[in-house]
């Protein structure tokens, strides 16, 4: 097998900067490197230009006006601005928001603010494959509910949500609809439109654009989304978010977008089968395996497995010089259990035991078949050693011991 390492599998954390977005960002450094906001000279208006074509590259992928577009600095800002400045927006109608437990934590976090500023959050549940129930998006709705923001793909488990469901249920009731659609955007096609959305949040680098990107879509029409900016300042983007333009950064956005859209069709079908491979190779090297999130509604590259009688952060250790994610969040102090994991019914132990797997567009099958071996490998060997395993497999009711060998 001719696989070079370090193998990086973990794209939903982030992805390199696919050389032509690369490309079409240099010249924005140090030669065309004017602030377009100047409108008295051709330095200006070069720089202007160029971040209003990248504007309709994001634009077009999204199905959107460019008009409709905010430059931020990433998902986090634009989720920040979406949340924020639709509740400071629209207070006087009500100070009720509805979202769900496995979002991202700037969603999350966000939330758990304007709840200390007086607001009030439902927090949806979810299924154990992660999916949002349109009927409970409807019966969370209330007189003063001004916002629902539900994610369109989970960053950890992959879930897609039924998005156009959601937002036929909010146009119904006349509630403006956020998604966080970091991981989607690029990855799988769909239009604002079709989905009714009328804020939505990207970031380039989840899709070979440059980090510290990103975009806030805000309709304009139908209606017109009113925001309070949450930066103040020059003005820029009518207002919307003061600061000067990370020119490269939008322009590598609009680049990535670009590529984005012209292997829409391709990719995915790539990555799933990708992905399909390196699951039933592991289904058919090793038992107790369970799969996260859902079995079919989910992102492409995405594969996340508990590995039952396995400490993922062993695992992981294990797996030198094969990049991957586990199902814990490391904090200064401890290690946490992820809370998406947790929401989808994972016990803490389970959620320790999970891996995720993010595949992308350097992955090969050669690479798909190295990881898998290796990971069934260490799976054996540390499995080895645990008389949980053995206990399991002799037909043992393991969850009926007291005790457990789990070391953090
Ligand atoms: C990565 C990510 C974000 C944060 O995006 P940044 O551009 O890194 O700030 C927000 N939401 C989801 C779902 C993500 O995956």
């Amino acid at each position: 097998m001719t696989v070079i390492l370090p193998i990086y599998m973990d794209h939903l954390a982030t992805t390199p900067v696919a050389s032509e977005v690369f490309e079409a960002m240099r010249p924005y450094f140090c030669e065309l490197f004017g602030n377009p906001a100047s409108r008295s000279h051709s330095f200006g208006w070069v720089a202007e230009e160029a971040v209003e074509q990248a504007r309709a590259q994001v634009a077009h992928l999204l199905g959107c006006k460019p008009a409709e577009i905010v430059w931020t600095s990433g998902a986090t800002e634009a989720n920040n601005l979406a949340i924020k400045g639709v509740a400071a927006a629209y207070q006087e109608k009500g100070r009720h928001i509805v979202t769900s437990g496995i979002e991202h934590h700037a969603v999350l976090d966000t939330c758990r603010r304007l709840e200390r500023e007086g607001y009030q959050v439902t927090y949806l549940p979810v299924d154990n494959s992660g999916r949002v129930d349109p009927a409970d998006v409807e019966r969370a709705i209330r007189r003063d509910t001004i916002l629902i923001s539900i994610m369109a793909a989970n960053n950890e488990i992959g879930t897609l949500q039924p998005i156009a469901e959601i937002g036929r249920i909010a146009k119904r009731h006349g509630v403006l609809f956020h998604t966080d659609a970091a991981q989607f955007v690029g990855k799988l096609p769909f239009s604002v439109d079709d989905w009714q959305v009328d804020l939505l949040s990207a970031s380039a680098h989840k899709c070979y654009g440059p980090k510290g990107a990103g975009a806030l879509y805000v309709r304009m029409t139908k209606p017109r989304v009113r925001l309070i900016p949450q930066m103040d300042g020059g003005g820029h983007e009518k207002g919307r978010r003061s600061g000067t333009l990370n020119v490269p950064g939008c322009v590598g956005f609009g680049a990535a977008c670009a590529l984005a859209e012209r292997e829409l069709q391709t990719q995915p079908v790539r990555l799933r089968a990708l992905r399909e491979r390196l699951r039933s190779e592991l289904w058919s090297g090793l038992d107790y395996l369970r799969l996260n999130g859902h079995p079919t509604e989910r992102l492409p590259g995405n594969l996340n497995i508990a590995f039952e009688f396995v400490e993922g952060e062993s695992l992981l250790m294990a797996l030198k010089g094969i990049a991957v994610s586990s199902g814990s969040a490391c904090t200064s102090a401890t290690v946490e259990p992820s809370y998406v994991l947790l929401a989808i019914g994972l016990n803490a132990e389970l959620a320790h035991a999970s891996i995720r797997f993010g595949l992308g567009r350097s992955n090969t099958e050669e690479e798909v078949d190295y990881v898998a071996a290796r990971v069934i490998e260490n799976v054996n060997r540390l499995r080895a050693l645990s008389p949980l395993y053995e206990m399991a497999r002799d037909g043992i009711d393991v969850k009926d011991t007291q005790w457990s060998l789990r070391t953090c």
